[in-house]
């Protein structure tokens, strides 16, 4: 990741602390820095409406969270999405000038440790009672109330696993906010492995470790978010062995999340994988169409909106693998209705998706699916086009292939002509077989989860 990604991101974890969640979710996702032009920051937004927001009413919060992530004032710029280093359309004022290397800004942990809330959310967003419970997530949720009614004596560790943005953080905020409704003196901490390794960097570096261990250990409760981080990390890989056997024996309670399974997280000590899976392990499954529709339903509840039940099941099906992209474009589309003084209704549904689609997609393109599947799978991009027909190659073959129709505008023959000259029906074929398949196996549908993700990374 590129300095100034790593320092806006920073500089987002911070305003995240700072702002209610859904106007974070609204304005702040969908930004991104691009670049210095000199000491000013070049940020990205997607069009007029976030530039103005942004400058009207948080500009004050941007700077001073710029300020407290790298030590110094930085101003900062917003270009429209897409015009960066082109001849601005409809800015006349906005004269670009070359990105200046960013090689002299500090580097997020000299820039000071940002380590975001470590209490659970107290906005109400991430509780028990705004999680809504389908099939596909009953039984994490059940696991997650009883360790939150009994912490340490129903499940500990209790190990969650899904897919990205399917509840993780969110049942691990909430477990955190019931104890602490139950008991104001109790103390829990939530945070994701990633604080935890800076938290461990920064202390080591400072000669702080044992104030790092006073800080863990005397918990009656510890959340940690993405335990995948930790691997490959020796050095946290092992503090938080001492910190997890130590609150495990005074019995306290652990629960962590992360997008694998134990069994699937490499270059992690065998000593912690055997610690994690020795509570429960459980996981998050895909939503089904009904789940999405009724979570898509308490967001407008919360947002105070009505939502038209055809524009509700349009989103639904249209989002298939992220709730929070469920609940993202929701957003967009209660935004976009509210600055164009539109009513919310399927034409306008669709309008924004293309934009949304369009957004989402843009880093998809069939030489670099191939590319990622294959590098995914360990094998070559030559053999995705071949003719080979073992398993190993043609179900690899047929995920890009399906990955190449669900994402990319290309169209079929294309797509055949591009995989080594398949014929259009054996894409067709593919992509049915792969849709049919994320359905009912987990293992393919965390692959491809993992996949659009690497693509998405660029
Ligand atoms: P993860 O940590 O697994 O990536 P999050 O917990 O951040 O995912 O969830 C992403 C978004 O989806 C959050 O806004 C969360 O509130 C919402 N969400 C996920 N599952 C549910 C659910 N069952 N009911 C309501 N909202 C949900
Ligand atoms: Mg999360």
């Amino acid at each position: 990741m590129k300095s100034q990604e790593t320092l806006w991101n920073n500089c987002l974890e911070h305003i995240k602390t700072k702002i209610h969640f859904d106007n974070f979710s609204t304005w702040f996702a969908p930004t991104q820095a691009l670049g210095w032009e000199s000491e000013t920051l070049i940020i990205e937004v997607p069009n007029h409406f976030y530039k103005k927001c942004l400058e009207d009413n948080y500009s004050e919060l941007i700077l001073s969270s710029l300020k407290e992530v790298t030590g110094k004032s930085a101003p900062v710029k917003y270009v429209l999405e897409g015009q960066y280093g082109e001849a601005p359309a409809s800015e006349p004022e906005s004269d670009e000038k070359t990105i200046v290397s960013s090689e002299d800004k500090p580097s997020p942990v000299e820039a000071g440790e940002n380590r975001g809330n470590l209490v659970p959310s107290v906005d109400g967003k991430f509780t028990f009672s705004n999680f809504v419970v389908g099939s596909s997530n009953q039984f994490a949720h059940a696991a997650a109330q009883a360790v939150a009614k009994s912490p340490a004596m129903a499940y500990n560790p209790l190990f969650i696993y899904s897919g990205v943005g399917l509840g993780k953080t969110h049942l691990l905020q909430a477990i955190g906010g019931a104890i602490l409704k139950e008991n104001q003196s109790s103390r829990v901490q939530y945070l994701t492995a990633e604080e935890f390794t800076v938290d461990l960097i920064e202390s080591l570096r400072n000669d702080r470790m044992p104030a790092f261990r006073s800080k863990y250990r005397p918990l009656d409760v510890l959340l940690v978010d993405d335990i995948q981080f930790i691997a490959g990390k020796e050095r946290t890989q092992e503090e938080f062995f001492f910190t997890f056997n130590a609150l495990y024996e005074s019995h306290k309670q652990v629960v962590l999340s992360s997008d694998r399974y134990p069994k699937d997280m490499h270059d992690i000590e065998e000593r912690l994988r055997s610690r994690f899976e020795s509570g429960l392990i459980t996981d998050i499954k895909l939503p089904d169409l009904e789940t999405k529709v009724a979570i898509l339903e308490r967001k407008a509840e919360f947002h105070k909106k009505s939502i038209p039940h055809d524009v509700n099941l349009f989103i639904a099906n249209n989002i298939k693998t992220n709730i929070r992209e469920l609940e993202g474009l929701l957003l967009r589309i209660i935004a976009y209705a509210s600055f164009t003084h539109k009513e919310i209704n399927l034409e306008l549904a669709k309008e924004v998706l293309k934009d949304f689609t369009y957004d989402k997609n843009r880093h998809f393109t069939v030489p670099k699916i191939l590319k990622k599947v294959a590098s995914h799978f360990h094998l070559k991009v030559a053999d995705l086009k071949s003719n080979k027909r073992t398993r190993n190659i043609s179900l690899p073959r047929q995920i890009a292939m399906y990955l190449s129709r669900e994402y990319t505008p290309t169209s079929l023959p294309e797509i055949g002509k591009q995989f080594g000259g398949k014929d259009h029906t054996t894409v067709l074929y593919s992509y049915r077989q792969i849709a049919n398949l994320i359905k009912e196996n987990n293992d393919i549908s965390h692959s491809i989860e993992s996949i659009i993700k690497q693509i998405e990374r660029g």
